[in-house]
């Protein structure tokens, strides 16, 4: 960032707004750096059907559905990346998508991150 000469007004509100900026860049670095979690959601027995013709025959589709959350844990950011496991059915017309659901992280929490269930 270039340091101007200007007034002593200008240059005070100037460095209030650069300090903030710098606060806000740090910040958006720390949780941009911060170790990746893997929690997977699977899609629950009862569950494991298409929503078309009701057949069980599902497939993985892909990897999943993923998404990115940001939790400040205490003195460290923590970057989770929650993966919901996607079925596709054989009839080519249905997919389940395992839901995130409230207290997964208690589940999260106990279990390794890196043993899946499925
Ligand atoms: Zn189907």
């Amino acid at each position: 960032m270039a340091t101007e000469l200007r007034g002593a007004e200008d240059s005070t509100a100037d460095r209030a707004e650069a300090a903030k900026q710098k606060r806000q860049e740090r910040a958006a670095r720390k949780a941009e750096e911060a170790p990746a979690r893997e929690i997977r959601h699977a899609v629950p027995a009862e569950e494991r059907h298409c929503p078309a013709c009701g057949s069980e025959d599902l497939k993985p589709l892909g990897k999943g559905r993923t998404s990115v959350v940001y939790e400040y844990v205490p003195a460290r950011f923590e970057k989770q990346v929650h993966v919901q496991e996607v079925l596709a059915c054989a009839c080519g017309r249905g997919v389940v998508t395992a839901l995130l659901r409230p207290g997964w992280w208690i589940g999260a929490s106990t279990a390794p991150a890196s043993s899946p269930t499925w």
